[in-house]
């Protein structure tokens, strides 16, 4: 096919050898494979796997409630959602308590009808004759917890009321959760705690299964001996329930491991103290004690720890032994041995971990240096794994000065190496790398420092005040700021064209695009034509086509430049339902987080490319690569972990997939977007060092290992200034430091002013630009000519890469 027909033509022509890739049997086992895959078993006193004949009664509305993926533009549309009811009851062998069923399906149903959200329906109460006569059919009872939460606001009922906002879930949502989990969904509510009271009141074996995009509160799991089983499975996608299935009839073994902390309680995350504290601004004060950071360096906090980051268990048991471990010039090399010592085939995680002296900068205890996973092995076998790290991994950012300003510095000292699993019980090597020197790695001149952030978090768990500057003007402006609000939800204009002779058409004067592309003209050459107004064309979103529905980029038909079209992930293809094409919807990415394994992710990235390049789309806009910083973020079901190293590395895997068709990923939110109250207007006060090593680092990974062809700025500012307004940020750190050389677009309708995102570097704004208020900045002197090629160049060298 000749390159860009499919965003020219929009063909109807499949991918697939026999017939549409987009939903096949195959994408939709891979989906299933994931879901299972990155399910973590958090305890099992022995009574699963369940085998043979087995009679169950599932119980919680999340039997039938199942979240398949969180709201907003992460969501999608596929062509089936399996529920836990519904998978177990594809298993052969197990019989389900059918009353018990009926009266859950009929009770999500009617909740559902009555305007009801999945997962953000209340649990129903049950008479005490159901849960006997439940308990007459059987002895074992699966409790099914389900959560959701979506983009715009977060997991509580906190809501920002000063900020226009006409999108329906970022209002309505937080009311509904004020309504159903008062006091978030963190804890179980005072209805589930009932539930599990009468459980434990009739049955002998109890097993929960948790199907939450983030974490809750499992420490009731862990404490109470009567439950024997709990398996955290996530939002799995559509095929979730039955992955569950599998798992818990042994048709499959876990092998998820725990991407974030789960600690007992919200206080026991340092990071609970100011999330919500103000709508404009939150404090990053725990600096780069994020996540088990935190927990494992900070005196007393490890006790708050119900399961560790890397913790999950398996129905086999595996033997562990590093055989080797090698440092040549700056590359570290570890061996490691697994081998199954248990009765059940199983994939083991394996993980190094890292502890750099604490020096004069201050470390976390510990660090992921290096993770990698098996294949399923057998009953006495095994499998060897070779990890790999380098040196400048465990070095820190000096944004004080301390030992050498603005540089990533190995201090001098003993780097020791633990080898786990979870990074709790990770046992320490003998391998020890010592240096007699500080070594400065890298000089990363002064960018996004502070002005505002008050205090910071030190390893031994005191604050230092920091001195508070003059914060800059967020809405700084040439002219009068658009009224926020007002270009919510604005559509691109269509260009107008006139009646035009096809005969003129044919010959065309000047260079076109695809003379570019052939290589018979130069991109120099190609530009330099470009008027200015043609040029401001292509810095600004363009209208949708074919199936699209979240807009385009390019669109200068004159010089056959293309209009490609993006679309929403990271779940799925995101096509809207009134199109009658249905895509394969994915786990959330915080499931894939789990799964520990970026041979399946990258699968998952190709799989999903091909649904997209199959719907003539050409910008897929996942991974969502933002930290975990805190449980309650709404859109944390979007974003792999709280580790930034598992984060890039299994983000790079996604990015890879998914170009390897010959279509765009485009990693988002850069950077900081932590919060999805105010996201808009939100200012994420943090230190450069903890922007560097922790919110900066996994897009670093990205795209270095991985070269995505576009990237996407986020809505919030950073210390002062808008993510997609900050040249630091986006030509600075991005093309500067780490040889970005793809194309950078906003986020959809931000605050920004157009004007001084082109100053920023934003290539493109999203979803339309504002052509007329650039010109008036032009008119200023504020912009030349020169800025709009800048980013128009950024532009076409990302619509050259496209097939
Ligand atoms: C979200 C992005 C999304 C975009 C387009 C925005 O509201 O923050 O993640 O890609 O909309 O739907």
């Amino acid at each position: 096919m000749r390159k860009w027909a499919r965003a020219n033509y929009q063909p109807g022509l499949p991918l697939g050898s026999v017939g549409r890739v987009t939903a096949s049997k195959e994408h939709i086992e891979l989906s299933k494979d994931a879901a299972a895959e990155g399910a973590v078993l958090l305890k099992n006193n022995g009574v699963l796997p369940f085998t043979g004949e087995k009679k169950l009664a599932l119980f919680g509305k999340g039997s039938f409630d199942y979240v398949k993926g969180g709201g907003g533009s992460g969501d999608v549309s596929c062509p089936y959602i399996r529920t836990f009811h519904e998978g177990l009851s594809l298993m052969d062998g197990i019989s389900l308590y059918m009353p018990l069923a009926d009266f859950y399906q009929e009770n999500v149903r009617w909740q559902y009808q009555n305007g009801k959200a999945p997962g953000m329906t209340a649990e129903p109460g049950l008479s005490e004759g159901m849960v006997k006569s439940a308990r007459e059919f059987t002895d074992t009872a699966v409790f099914c917890i389900s959560r959701f939460s979506g983009e715009g606001w977060d997991r509580s009922e906190v809501e920002c009321t000063y900020e226009p906002n006409p999108w329906v879930s970022e209002t309505t949502m937080p009311k509904l959760a004020r309504e159903i989990y008062p006091g978030g969904d963190f804890y179980l509510t005072k209805e589930e705690r009932a539930l599990l009271e009468k459980i434990k009141g009739a049955f002998q074996k109890i097993v929960v299964v948790v199907n939450a995009g983030g974490v809750i509160d499992t420490s009731w799991i862990k404490e109470d001996g009567r439950i024997d089983a709990a398996l955290y499975a996530w939002q799995g996608g559509m095929e979730g329930g039955l992955a569950v299935a599998e798992l818990l009839t042994g048709r499959k073994n876990p092998s998820g491991k725990l991407p974030d902390t789960f600690a007992e309680s919200l206080e026991s995350y340092p990071t609970t103290a100011n999330f919500h504290e103000s709508f404009d601004y939150v404090e990053y004060t725990e600096d780069i004690f994020v996540g088990y950071r935190y927990f494992e360096t900070i005196p007393e906090a490890k006790k708050n720890v119900v399961y560790p980051f890397g913790y999950g268990l398996s129905y086999t048991s595996f033997r562990t032994e590093c055989v080797s471990a090698a440092r040549r010039e700056d590359e570290l090399y570890f061996t490691v041995k697994v081998e199954n010592i248990g009765e059940f085939a199983g994939k083991e995680v394996v993980c190094i971990y890292f502890s750099a002296p604490q020096g004069t900068l201050g470390k976390a205890s510990r660090e992921l240096f290096a993770f990698a996973k098996t294949e399923s092995i057998c009953p006495n076998a095994s499998e060897v794994l070779v990890l790999q790290g380098s040196l400048r991994q465990m070095s820190s950012f000096d944004d004080e000065g301390k030992i050498e300003k603005s540089t990533f510095v190995l201090e001098k000292g003993e780097y020791h190496f633990y080898l786990g699993g979870d990074v709790d019980s990770a046992k320490e090597l003998g391998f020890v790398v010592s240096l007699k020197k500080d070594r400065l790695i890298e000089k990363c001149p002064q960018k996004l420092a502070p002005t505002s952030l008050s205090k910071r978090l030190r390893a031994d768990g005191h604050y230092d005040s920091l001195p508070v500057g003059t914060p800059y003007d967020l809405n700084e402006c040439l002219f009068e700021k658009m009224e926020p609000g007002t270009e919510e939800g604005l559509t691109p204009e269509v260009p107008f064209k006139e009646r035009s002779s096809l005969f003129d058409e044919m010959n065309k004067k000047g260079i076109l695009f695809s003379q570019v592309a052939d290589g018979t003209a130069s991109l120099d050459d190609f530009i330099e034509q470009l008027t200015d107004e043609e040029l401001l064309q292509l810095l600004g979103g363009q209208p949708n086509t074919g199936v699209a529905n979240v807009f385009g980029i390019g669109n200068l038909p004159k010089y056959e430049v293309p209009s490609v079209m993006t679309a929403d992930g990271p779940a799925g293809v995101r096509i809207h339902p009134d199109c009658g094409i249905y895509a394969t919807a994915w786990p959330c990415a915080t499931l894939l987080g789990a799964t520990f394994n970026a041979e399946m992710v990258e699968q998952i990235g190709a799989a999903g490319g091909a649904e997209l390049k199959e719907n003539n789309l050409q910008v897929w806009l996942t991974p969502g690569m933002n930290i975990h910083r805190h449980p309650l973020c709404g859109r944390n079901f979007e974003y792999y972990s709280e580790d930034p190293y598992l984060t890039g590395k299994l983000a790079a895997a996604l990015v890879r997939g998914i170009q390897s068709n010959g279509v765009s990923a485009c990693p988002k939110h850069f950077a900081a977007n932590n919060k999805e109250t105010n996201r808009k207007h939100s200012d994420s006060r943090v230190s450069e060092r903890a922007l560097r090593e922790i919110y900066l680092r996994a897009f670093r990974i990205v795209i270095e290992e991985a070269r995505p062809w576009t990237i996407m700025s986020s809505y919030n500012a950073i210390n002062g200034r808008r993510a997609s307004e900050s040249r630091e940020l986006l030509v600075g750190i991005l093309r500067d430091e780490w040889g970005f050389d793809g194309c950078v677009i906003s986020d959809w309708w931000t605050r920004g002013e157009h004007y001084k995102e082109i100053l920023a570097g934003n290539d493109v704004k999203m979803a339309c630009g504002f052509p007329e208020r650039v010109r008036k900045a032009m008119e200023a002197g504020a912009v030349c000519r020169e800025n709009l090629v800048f980013c128009a160049r950024h532009v076409l060298e990302m619509l050259l890469r496209l097939d």
